[in-house]
């Protein structure tokens, strides 16, 4: 497995498997791998010949008073499991390596972008774009693949890759937890113990929220209050937002009724956390 810092060098290692007819997939990811990571890197090289993860703490996805400084990182450890896994790549490049001094061009998305994370993330999603739209067009990968854990942004790829062609088939892969239900995040880290357990709260209430539409609830409001009350029972949880949205628009729904994206975020103390879930209508 080769690790590269440039663009030329990722470039020039694609052409070469493309001349040997070999098919590419791509995984973009901020480093400090851990399963959930590895489940995506793990069907990437299933479907794939070769497949290349991109190790990047993109910094126009951080708003001011975010953690871009303390995001962790441990390259050696994330090089260990890429191999492992059987990725054939790590593009690992400096910032300056993906915007030089006078870059100035953005992938802005006017729908999707507005809600949920969006909120309280203003710049994040153009800064989403615009990093996985230059990865795309450095790696021009066959596919690349996402995790459901951020349910938004996989919306959001997926319309970017129909609106402006690229041609590549995104692959949204489920949730990973931790066996008491956590979902497995990078930021966990940053959870004292007792923040730990609290964070708990998320996946908890969440499954409240699925037994209620289990057991037929259809008014949204309602499936939002179940899990709003419980999460408020955690004196160390602030919620950000308890939205249930339609799957392809993201736009908040009054019944359920189609495919719902049912999506909380969640601050244990200062950490922000997020969790969801997909009720498909075939799950019904
Ligand atoms: P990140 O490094 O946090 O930017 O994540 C890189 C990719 O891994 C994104 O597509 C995430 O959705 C995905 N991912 C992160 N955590 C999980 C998880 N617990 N389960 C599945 N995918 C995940």
């Amino acid at each position: 497995m080769q690790i590269v810092e440039t663009v030329a060098e990722v470039r020039e290692q694609v052409k070469v498997w493309r001349a040997e007819g070999l098919t590419v997939g791509l995984v973009p990811t901020m480093g400090y791998l851990h399963e959930g990571h590895k489940s995506l890197i793990d069907r990437a090289v299933a479907e794939n010949d070769r497949v290349v993860v991109s190790v990047f703490v993109n910094p126009m996805q951080f708003g001011p008073s975010e953690d871009l400084e303390s995001y962790p990182r441990d390259m050696d450890r994330d090089a260990a499991l890429c191999e492992k896994a059987g990725a054939s790549l790590i593009f690992h490049p400096d910032p300056s390596e993906m915007y030089h001094e006078d870059f100035s061009s953005f992938v802005d998305m006017n729908t999707l972008t507005g809600g949920l994370c969006g909120k309280t993330r203003p710049i994040h999603f153009r800064g989403v774009c615009t990093v996985v739209a230059k990865l795309f067009n450095i790696v021009t990968p066959d596919r690349a693949y996402f995790g459901q854990k951020d349910a938004q942004q996989l919306a959001v790829i997926r319309h970017m890759v129909s609106d402006l062609s690229f041609g590549i088939e995104i692959v949204g892969c489920p949730i990973i937890r931790e066996e008491d239900g956590l979902a497995k995040s990078s930021r966990n880290t940053y959870l004292s113990e007792q923040e730990r357990q609290a964070a708990l709260v998320l996946s908890r209430s969440l499954a409240l929220g699925k037994q209620a539409l289990e057991a037929g609830e259809k008014d949204a409001a309602k499936v939002r209050s179940v899990i709003l009350d419980n999460l408020e029972k955690e004196p160390l949880a602030k919620v950000d937002y308890v939205e249930v949205v339609d799957w392809n628009t993201l736009e908040p729904v009054s019944q359920v009724e189609d495919s719902v994206l049912v999506a909380i975020a969640v601050y244990i103390g200062k950490t922000r956390l997020i969790d969801n879930f997909i009720w498909e209508r075939s799950t019904k």
